[in-house]
């Protein structure tokens, strides 16, 4: 499977810099992984939006979905679909608030969230702790460290394994999930100090820890804000981790 990053820099967009965005791309099926603002635009730069065959979220911060309501647009507006969108309904499997969370976000006020529900266009699946199958991936979700419902994904195709943290502090199921992966695209928030909020992010520390116990095969370290020092933070997890890693950049393709 090939993974391109559409943008990567964390909690917030930096200057040309989306924030969290994702293709996942195996046997002609095309998957988008989170949404975050300014994604939209680097998905136009790659590829028609309209490719997409399904969308996957691992939570609903900003940084991680935003962008859901250009796409909206774009599904019901766009003049010349080369697929109908409401014929062919894009598949979203998201925690359970996605819905309402974006037509919250989506609709300009009260009473065009009273006759709008997006499902003219999507088709909502939640999201649980366990194994879904989307396309041709087997997708499994364990419940992230985070402050609100999240998950981690082990997404898996034709023997290959790609963990991705979302955005999680280190956790148990995190540890158990990324065992043995080939590629961990691991979150790293902030550098290593004691005083860091728990159950929030990793520090680039812990992402290079995570990816040593594991015994993955290679690191990738996104999510790093626009405020943090991106070359300290993988400084750590080298430190750490002394298989192949990468910071990930914005129009970065790997091969899973
Ligand atoms: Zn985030
Ligand atoms: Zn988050």
């Amino acid at each position: 499977m090939k993974l391109s990053v559409l943008g990567c820099s964390g909690s917030a967009p930096g200057p040309s810099a989306p924030s969290s965005g994702y293709l996942l791309e195996a046997d002609g099926f095309l998957l988008g992984m989170e949404l975050g603002n300014g994604t939209l635009a680097e998905l136009q730069a790659l590829r028609d939006p309209f490719d997409l065959d399904a969308l996957l979220f691992s939570h609903l911060h900003p940084d991680h979905c935003a962008d859901f309501t250009a796409l909206t647009v774009v599904r019901r507006y766009h003049p010349r679909p080369p697929r109908d969108p409401r014929v062919h309904r894009l598949p979203v499997h998201a925690p359970g608030e996605a819905p309402s969370r974006f037509v919250a976000a989506y609709s300009p006020d009260e009473a065009d969230r009273a006759v709008t529900d997006l499902t003219d266009v999507f088709e909502f699946h939640a999201l649980a702790a366990g194994t879904i199958h989307i396309g041709p991936f087997r997708v499994d979700a364990a419940k992230a460290a985070h402050p609100c419902e999240a998950y981690s994904f082990r997404i898996v195709h034709d023997g290959r394994s790609l963990v991705f943290t979302g955005d999680s502090g280190p956790a148990a199921a995190l540890d158990e999930l990324a065992v043995g992966a080939d590629v961990l695209l691991a979150e790293a928030s902030w550098t290593h100090a004691e005083d860091r909020p728990p159950g929030l992010h990793l520090s680039g520390t812990q992402a290079g820890r995570l990816a040593h116990a594991a015994g993955v095969g290679r690191l990738l370290v996104t999510h790093v804000p626009p405020w943090t020092d991106a070359d300290a933070v993988f400084a750590e997890a080298r430190a750490e981790f002394a298989g192949p890693a990468e910071l990930v950049v914005k129009g970065g393709t790997y091969e899973i």
